[in-house]
Formats: C-alpha cells, sequence, structure tokens
C-alpha cells in the first residue's frame, strides 16, 4: 500500500471526464490536494491537478514526474467550485479547474529551480542553518547558475537530487520556475541600498571627495533607501562605481519583483466625495453584513449618474478594513477605465486590474499578489470571478444586465451564477448594480432572493436628460433621406455652436455595409456560414462577423460577372462622411472595432474626447457605456429599436437598456442634456420607456409578456445546438436528441422540449446549427436527466444551461 495521488490531467475535452491514478515518489512525499503536477500521459507530459489522495495498490502506476508550484494552487473553496461548475454546466472537471489558471493550456513542460528572493538578506543564513550541509551546496549551486534544470542537478547531485531539492523547498530556500512558460517567470530588478549605518557613510563622505560619483550615489542614497537601475544611470553612475562601492561593504545590491503593470502610471482623479443621503442609506443596508461577515446578494438599482460606483467604492473600503478583499467585475474591461482609475484613486496600488490582453506574466504577478494578499482588490472582467482571492469579503457586478457576464464558449458559466456560489462558500456580499437589472435579476429582488437598493436621484440633483423621439418612417415619408433626422441635425448644430459634446450612437445591428450585385441581385456571402460579409473601410475588406473570414473586394459580381456591384446599407464609415459634410467645422471621432484594435486604443479615443479634442464622438455600442465626460449635452441614436426585430426573448430587454445607457451619457455636468432618438417603431413600449427611462414602466410590460410566453425567469432554459458539416446528419442527430429527451422527460418531469428548428444564422464555420431548446421548472431534473444521455459528450452537440439567446 501507498499514497496515491487522483489526478485530473489538464486537457480540455469533454469526452476525458474522469480522473486517473499515479504514484506519489518518494520525495515530491509533501503534495496534497490542489497541488499542480507534472504527469507522464501517453507519450506526453502533461500538467495535473490533483483532486484526492487515496492509500492503495499503486504497483503499476506511473509516477508523479514533478511538482509545478511550491504549494497547492487551488484551495478547497476553488475545488468545490470547480466541481459545481462541472455539475452545473455540465461541462468535464478539467474545462472546470482550467478556468482557475492564468493561461489556460498550463505548464507543459519542465520546472527550472532558482534560488528565492529575500527582503531581508540575512533570511536566507537563517534557513541554510537548518538544512543539511548537501542541500546546501545544492542552493549554492542554484544561486551561482541562476536557474537550474532537475537533469542539470540530477547530473551533480545524483540519486539524492529529489531530496535534497525537497528540503531546500521546505525551508524555502529555492522555488520553482517553468522552463516553456518564460512570461510567467517574475521580473526582476537590481536594486542598490546601503550596507551600513547612515552615519558611517556620512563619515565616510567627508573623507572621499576624491570620488565624485561614488559621492553621488552614496548621497543620494542617504535620501532614498533604494534606488534602481534607472535612477543609478540618471545620476551618471557606471557599473565600476556601483562594484567599488559593493567591494568596499558600503553597499548591497539585490534583486527584487517588479510588478508588470499596464495601468501604471496613468492619470487618477481625486476623491474628495460627501455622500449624498441616499448613498448612505444603501450603504448602511450592506455594511452591517460585511462586518457580520454574513453572506447577503443585494440589487443596486440606480439611474445612470446616481453614484453606484461610490458606493462600491465604500462597500469595498468597509471589507477592506475587515481585512477581507473584493472581486469588482465589469462588463468589459476596455469600456471602463472610470472606474479603475476611481478605484486607483482611492485604494492605490491595493487595486489589481485583470483583463485578457494582459500578459500571462502579467496575470501572474497580480494573482501572486492576490493569493499572498499583497493586494486585497481586483477589478477585471467576468473570469476574474476565478481570482485566487483568499479571503473574499465582496463580489461587485457593475451593469449586471450586461451580456458580456456569460461566458459562450464551454464551460457556458453565467458569472452572476458563479458569484452567488463563490460568495455562500465564503459568507461574502454580492452586490449587483445596474441602472435597467435584467428582467429576471429584478424578479429575483421583488421576491427577496436579493435584497433591492435604489438609487432614485441623480448625484446634484442634475436632471434626466430631455428626450425626444423621431419616427423615421414620417422623415421619409416627409422627403428627407438623411441618415441624421432633422431634429437630430439642429440639436448637433446647437451643441457645436455652443461648444458642449455630442455622442451618436448606431446600433450595430443597422450599421453594416454589404455588397449587392445591381444586375443580378447577389449578395456577397461567406463560404462558410449563413450569412453576408460586411464591409470594412480599414483594410478596404469584406469580414464575416461570425467566422472572421476576410477577404478582397470584389470588382466583378463572382455570380454573373457583372461590373455593377454596389454598397449597400449604411455602415459607420458612411455615416461619419455624412456627419462630416453637414458640420464640416466639428471634429468628429469615430470609435468602432476598425478603429478600436490597439490594446488601448479605446481609452485613447475616450481620454482626447472627455478631454475636449473632439465635438463629436461617434461609433457602435461601445460608446453608450461606461464613460461619464461632463459636457456631453447631446446625444443621438440612430436606428434604436433594430434590435426589436430580432427573434429573440430578449431582445425588448436589450432595446430598452440599450436605449436608458444612452440617453444616461447626456447631461451629466451641470448642463441640461438632450436626447434625439430616431426609430421605427416608436410606439413599442421598449422604446417608450427607454425615452422616459422607466424601468418600472418597461419591468411591468415585460413580465406580463415573458410570463404569457413563458419565459425566463418563470422557467429556466437549456438549449441543445447540435452542429455538423453534413446539413442531413445535423438534422438527424437533433431528430434523435430531441426524442431522447422528450422520452426522459415526459410523464411525471417538468420540462417542455421545443425543436428541433433550424438556428437563424443556419451556418456558422461550414458547421450547420439546429436547436432544441427545453424549458423547464426543474433544472437539477433535467440535467440529471441529460447526464444520462449518451451523446451528452459528442463533439456535435453544445449544451448551454441558461443561455442568453433562443438563436
Ligand atoms: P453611476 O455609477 O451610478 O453611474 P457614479 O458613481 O459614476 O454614478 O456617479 C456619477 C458622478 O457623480 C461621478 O462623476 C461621481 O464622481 C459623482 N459622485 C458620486 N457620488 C458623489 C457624491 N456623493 N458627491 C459628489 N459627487 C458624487
Ligand atoms: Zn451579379
Ligand atoms: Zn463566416
Amino acid at each position: 500500500m501507498s499514497l496515491i495521488a487522483q489526478i485530473i490531467v489538464n486537457i480540455p475535452a469533454r469526452s476525458i471526464n474522469k480522473m486517473f491514478s499515479y504514484q506519489i515518489p518518494e520525495p515530491l512525499g509533501n503534495v496534497g490536494v490542489g497541488w499542480r503536477v507534472l504527469v507522464p500521459f501517453g507519450n506526453r507530459r502533461l500538467e495535473g491537478f490533483i483532486v484526492e489522495i487515496i492509500d492503495a495498490e499503486s504497483s503499476g502506476l506511473k509516477s508523479i514526474i514533478d511538482i509545478l508550484d511550491e504549494g497547492p494552487w487551488f484551495d478547497q473553496h476553488m475545488l468545490t467550485m470547480a466541481r459545481w461548475i462541472s455539475e452545473h454546466y455540465l461541462c468535464s472537471l478539467a474545462e472546470a479547474m482550467r478556468l482557475f489558471i492564468p493561461g489556460k493550456s498550463g505548464v507543459k513542460s519542465k520546472v527550472l529551480y532558482r534560488t528565492a528572493q529575500w527582503d531581508d538578506p540575512n533570511q536566507a543564513e537563517a534557513y541554510l542553518g537548518k538544512v543539511s550541509p548537501s542541500a546546501r551546496l545544492l542552493y549554492e549551486s542554484i544561486l551561482q547558475q541562476g536557474a537550474v534544470s532537475r537533469t542539470q542537478l540530477e547530473k551533480q547531485f545524483g540519486p539524492q537530487t529529489a531530496k535534497l531539492v525537497q528540503q531546500c523547498l521546505r525551508h524555502q530556500l529555492i522555488r520553482l520556475d517553468y522552463a516553456t512558460s518564460q512570461v510567467m517567470r517574475p521580473k526582476l530588478k537590481t536594486v542598490i541600498e546601503l550596507a551600513v549605518p547612515a552615519e558611517t557613510v556620512e563619515a565616510r563622505l567627508q573623507a572621499s571627495a576624491r570620488y565624485p560619483a561614488q559621492c553621488r550615489l552614496l548621497t543620494a542614497l542617504l535620501t532614498k533607501s533604494q534606488l534602481g537601475p534607472d535612477e543609478v544611470r540618471n545620476l551618471g553612475i557606471g557599473h565600476d562605481t556601483v562594484k567599488r562601492l559593493v567591494a568596499s561593504g558600503l553597499v548591497t545590491t539585490r534583486q527584487i519583483q517588479i510588478r508588470r503593470d499596464s495601468y501604471a502610471g496613468r492619470r487618477h482623479c481625486p476623491a474628495d466625495i460627501v455622500l449624498t443621503t441616499e448613498q448612505k442609506k444603501v450603504l448602511a443596508d450592506i455594511i452591517p453584513y460585511i462586518n457580520k461577515k454574513q453572506g447577503q446578494s443585494f440589487l443596486l438599482h440606480g439611474i445612470t449618474g446616481s453614484g453606484k460606483t461610490q458606493v462600491y467604492i465604500e462597500a469595498v473600503a468597509a471589507v477592506r478594513q475587515a481585512q477581507r478583499q473584493a472581486i469588482v467585475l465589469v462588463p468589459e474591461i476596455a469600456l471602463t477605465g472610470q472606474i479603475i482609475s476611481r478605484f486607483k484613486a482611492r485604494f492605490g496600488d491595493d487595486v489589481v486590474v485583470m483583463h485578457s490582453k494582459l500578459s500571462v506574466g502579467e496575470r501572474f504577478d497580480s494573482w501572486q499578489r492576490l493569493r499572498r494578499q499583497q493586494a486585497g482588490i481586483v477589478i477585471g472582467a467576468r473570469s476574474a470571478i476565478f481570482s485566487p482571492v483568499v479571503r473574499l469579503g465582496i463580489i461587485i457586478i457593475d451593469e449586471e444586465h450586461e451580456f458580456t457576464y456569460k461566458q459562450e464558449e464551454s464551460p457556458r458559466y453565467h458569472t452572476h451564477q458563479i458569484a452567488l456560489a463563490r460568495a455562500a462558500l465564503e459568507d461574502a456580499v454580492v452586490i449587483f448594480g445596474s441602472a435597467t437589472p435584467a428582467v429576471e435579476t429584478y424578479y429575483h429582488a421583488l421576491r427577496q432572493e436579493h435584497k433591492l437598493l435604489t438609487l432614485t436621484a441623480r448625484v446634484d440633483n442634475a436632471l434626466l436628460p430631455e428626450v425626444t423621439v423621431v419616427d423615421m418612417r414620417e422623415e421619409l415619408r416627409l422627403g428627407r433621406r438623411s441618415v441624421l433626422s432633422l431634429p437630430l441635425q439642429e440639436l448637433l448644430t446647437q451643441t457645436v455652436a455652443r461648444r458642449e459634446q455630442a455622442v451618436i450612437l448606431l446600433n450595430r445591428r443597422g450599421y453594416a455595409t454589404f455588397i449587392l450585385c445591381r444586375e443580378c441581385g447577389h449578395v456577397i456571402r461567406c463560404s462558410h456560414c449563413a450569412a453576408s460579409l460586411v464591409y470594412h473601410h480599414a483594410g478596404n475588406l469584406l469580414r464575416c462577423h461570425y467566422c472572421q473570414v476576410t477577404q478582397n473586394v470584389p470588382n466583378v459580381c463572382p455570380k454573373c460577372g457583372s461590373h455593377y456591384i454596389r454598397y449597400f446599407g449604411t455602415g459607420t464609415q458612411k455615416v461619419e462622411e455624412e456627419m462630416a459634410k453637414l458640420f464640416p467645422a466639428a471634429r468628429i471621432v469615430r470609435m468602432d472595432q476598425d478603429t478600436t484594435g490597439g490594446k488601448m486604443a479605446h481609452d485613447t479615443i475616450m481620454d482626447d474626447f472627455a478631454r475636449g479634442k473632439y465635438d463629436i464622438l461617434l461609433g457602435t455600442q461601445m460608446v453608450a457605456k461606461g464613460h461619464d465626460v461632463k459636457n456631453v449635452t447631446a446625444v443621438g441614436i440612430l436606428s434604436a429599436d433594430a434590435v426589436l426585430n430580432l427573434p429573440d426573448f430578449r431582445s425588448a430587454e436589450r432595446t430598452f437598456s440599450l436605449l436608458t445607457q444612452a440617453a444616461g451619457r447626456a447631461g451629466r455636468g451641470n448642463k441640461p442634456g438632450r436626447v434625439v432618438v430616431q426609430a421605427y417603431n416608436p410606439e413599442h413600449y421598449a422604446v417608450l420607456a427607454g425615452l422616459r427611462q422607466d424601468y418600472g414602466l418597461f419591468y411591468q410590460e415585460e413580465i406580463k409578456n415573458r410570463q404569457e410566453l413563458n419565459y425566463p425567469p418563470f422557467c429556466r432554459l437549456v438549449k441543445i445546438i447540435v452542429q455538423d458539416k453534413n446539413e442531413r446528419k445535423t438534422r438527424q442527430t437533433a431528430e434523435r436528441a430531441a426524442a431522447d429527451l422528450r422520452g426522459l422527460l415526459g410523464g411525471s418531469h417538468p420540462g417542455e422540449v421545443i425543436g428541433p428548428f433550424t438556428a437563424p444564422v443556419a451556418k456558422i464555420n461550414d458547421l450547420y446549427r439546429v436547436i432544441i431548446l427545453v424549458k423547464t421548472t426543474n433544472l437539477r431534473a433535467v440535467r440529471d436527466s441529460i447526464r444520462k444521455l449518451d451523446w451528452l459528450n459528442a463533439k456535435e452537440i453544445l449544451i448551454d444551461i441558461d443561455p442568453l439567446t433562443t438563436m
């Protein structure tokens, strides 16, 4: 009998949803549940996660090759969450565990050994006293070589290598590093410090005026305890000088870790704010739960500009006071520069920012800081919900209604559900915040599942903007064919004349340019998807918005050879051109996916606009969100209701929230705002309620419809997508799956099976798509049934629990 590790190997395949047993070799005896290790798998070496240790017969088992961290990566909570995710979303445990590591593919190759970094140089000596002389030799060898592989060490130290390595690791003398993922290595710099008391230096300075460079360095060190390489260079001091001073014993050098922080040095705004009565009242409801360490979820419903962000900041301050940590989630990190600046202004370096454009190295650094509690607040997009904070006190989900909180690839999790589950494990508070809560969230709040908190007034009682709706059918009848209606043109003229700023929102749905043959009517389509290609001015290309394939614009119609091919539809580019003609004096900037490719391009445009470099900001959805520019007094929304035509139960909600959010951009300062909304269905309740920014009105109508048609929150949905290269086979598989489901869910089971029906986009990436929808009031039962089906893990089948859309 010996110790066996049950390991989940990091391969994403849903079909390999099981544990593998490996022997734990004697030198790695200290590993336990939650550790990441390197294991042989087939003829490869892969990363594995230990999820269980058992005492059993081990003959014939392969051994773990090595450990990948100095301690367990997954703590109990993380493991529990991973199991919960795999159960709830019907994915493999490996898929769920991958959510918790930076750079999903993990570590594939060998480990390097390095010496540990000490803040106090004497520390190493103290620890060295506790290890055997051979272990000391091993430590010194690593110290000399910088980074050493296991093989190199084995050449030097033979069979006892493993034991010596473990001794050094246990006494924190050395640490592990990964040879393949170089980016995950902490970045180091050498700093110089005094090695003797200041008085000694002062005495020495008086004595040695002959060496000006040395004196400059010593003088600098008297005022600043530590100098980095840049500062030394700026003092005009070379390596030789430093070396000589080190040799004389006056200064020492050591390596410290540099944090990789793309946000370092960005502008921060001041924070001298007196809370409003409403803000105080809301906080008085939240803070006791934080102080009592009692789990509770809240919905903070506050109109745009009512000061929700300030409430988040104060709640987080309370959490930090209680020495716990905070996760702050935003829908899209690129759109949320202002929230980050405000948190940074208040909490400084205690904030780490996490987003997909960080290098793996940056993410690794941030995670280490959270894990070691050197940072207490993480701000990020949905994946930050998996951050390794160790003492969770609060999770804030800002703009909770946004669709980006749902992950659209396996595991298809919804951040709300993860947040609630995670908070429940750790007795943490959850705040969902929005001006336009998701209908489901609001419904649950009304049913006391979340405590409902409201902010009804804008800070400083700024007025809601005055909104006008323009019926575009009427415009057309009056013979006006411009994309900008007359009322909007007038508004823009006045705004620019007053030197105020305007935002024009183009609803993405309505603004794409296609290429159409005048001769035969052929529209150029993607050859892999059932969708037209969209013209992009940048690069003069056609792009498929589903599979991202691009191709050049043809000169002749690919179908009939005619030269009469024309652009069709109104792209953002075209709107910009038309505006430039109408307002030749205005400085116009366009922001859409074509213009925001770079890492900070979006922020740069936003910053420039906020600084008044432009009069009019024009763009798709992304201009509607997050920013708060006081000089914006006019907002125009083009094709406000384009989404209403989508065959989906959430289209009204999307329309309402878009209108409300966009209108909320106007008149945030002390100047009144005006909004012009252009629509084709101005009588629709989502448009009407949006204009009045009346959530209650919208909710009343919407919840009636949802109940009548039996959609969430009155049922849960499970969407099953069958996709295959062969159209007939796709259909057949779907028919069979639907029959299986009807068989299982018939009778006493509460599940209605709808379909199969062809997806609105019938083909994506050469895969035909057929959908089956299950509506149920007992999701658990449905999940348990689906789990029994033998096609559960087939690669043609995608399962989406609580999908965002039925499309
Ligand atoms: P929301 O997040 O609800 O849209 P914000 O928190 O961004 O609202 O607040 C809108 C504006 O009002 C911001 O510029 C913010 O700095 C300011 N603000 C918030 N609370 C206060 C307050 N108590 N006193 C003064 N200004 C405030
Ligand atoms: Zn043609
Ligand atoms: Zn395509």
